[in-house]
């Protein structure tokens, strides 16, 4: 029960990673507010949770949909301890030498402002609290070039720098910030989530079934609950020692797997 007594944010709640953090953060004691655009799927999370889980709907790319969600939480629950700054999709799947403006512009804001919004409107809550804790949805994609779409990775790329820019601007108020780099992880992400035709779902399924086959070290398909782990470490006081860092749990994969030769 690492988080008794504990309030926590996680948004991207209704599914995959999220769904598995608020469901480890909330088993571990903690009052979860759960933040998703899918109404459906964050209903039936809080409905089967004993009043431990509240949704509140939220659009990370709307700024002001992040802002009165933390205002909301931290209302409900009296301040804000834990906030996992998740939600994201795979933005514009164009090459550099494709996309377009806007293309690019939608991929930062729903991958990198979300993220920079969230904290931005969680801290204030946070100010002074023991133990506050950040915890940020980066990539594997942020470390290499080629695991995502362009615009992705970049804005990947973005999350951690911000990570550590944040860790500096808010240790004075006792709050951590690191982010998380999960490898390929068995979710919605790879299907439903995209916004790409069934060929390309196809492709990412096929990628998913290589990496947990044979091309990563660790031979099998990454769950959610392997990341939601990290993320509950990352938010305990057992890292307090940690902060404007990343934890990579990929199985291996930016090792690289090695070839007989
Ligand atoms: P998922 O599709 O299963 O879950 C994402 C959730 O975010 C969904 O519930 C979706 O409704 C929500 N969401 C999407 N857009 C939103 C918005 N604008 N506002 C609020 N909620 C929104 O995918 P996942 O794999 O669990 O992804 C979670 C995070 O993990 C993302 O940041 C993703 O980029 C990152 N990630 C995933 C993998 C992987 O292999 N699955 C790898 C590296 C990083």
């Amino acid at each position: 029960m690492r988080f008794a007594g504990k309030v926590a944010v996680v948004t991207g709640a209704a599914s995959g990673i999220g769904k598995a953090a608020v469901l480890k953060l909330a088993g571990e004691g903690a009052h979860v507010f759960a933040a998703d655009i899918d109404e459906a799927g964050g209903q039936a999370l809080a409905a089967a949770s004993n009043g431990r889980i509240e949704f509140i709907r939220c659009d990370v790319t709307v700024a002001s949909d992040i802002e009165a969600l933390m205002n909301e939480a931290a209302k409900r629950g009296g301040g804000i301890d834990i906030v996992f700054n998740n939600a994201a999709a795979g933005g514009d799947r164009a090459p550099i030498d494709e996309i377009t403006p806007d293309g690019w512009d939608w991929t930062m804001n729903l991958v990198l402002k979300s993220v920079a919004m969230g904290i931005r409107y969680a801290a204030p809550h946070m100010k002074g609290r023991k133990g506050a804790a950040i915890v940020n949805t980066a990539s594997v994609a942020a470390l290499g070039a080629g695991y995502s779409p362009t615009a992705y990775a970049v804005a990947k790329a973005g999350v951690l720098h911000l990570t550590k820019v944040a860790a500096t601007d808010l240790a004075q108020y006792g709050i951590r910030v690191n982010a998380i780099c999960p490898g390929f992880i068995n979710t919605n992400i790879f299907t439903t989530s995209l916004e790409v035709p069934d060929e390309s779902k196809d492709a990412a399924k096929a990628v998913i079934a290589e990496m947990s086959a044979h091309a990563q070290p660790v031979a099998r398909g990454g769950q959610p609950d392997d990341i939601a782990n990290a993320v509950a470490y990352l938010a305990s006081e057992e890292a307090s020692f940690m902060t404007g860092t990343h934890m990579l749990v990929d199985g291996g994969l930016t090792i690289g797997q090695r070839h007989a030769w």
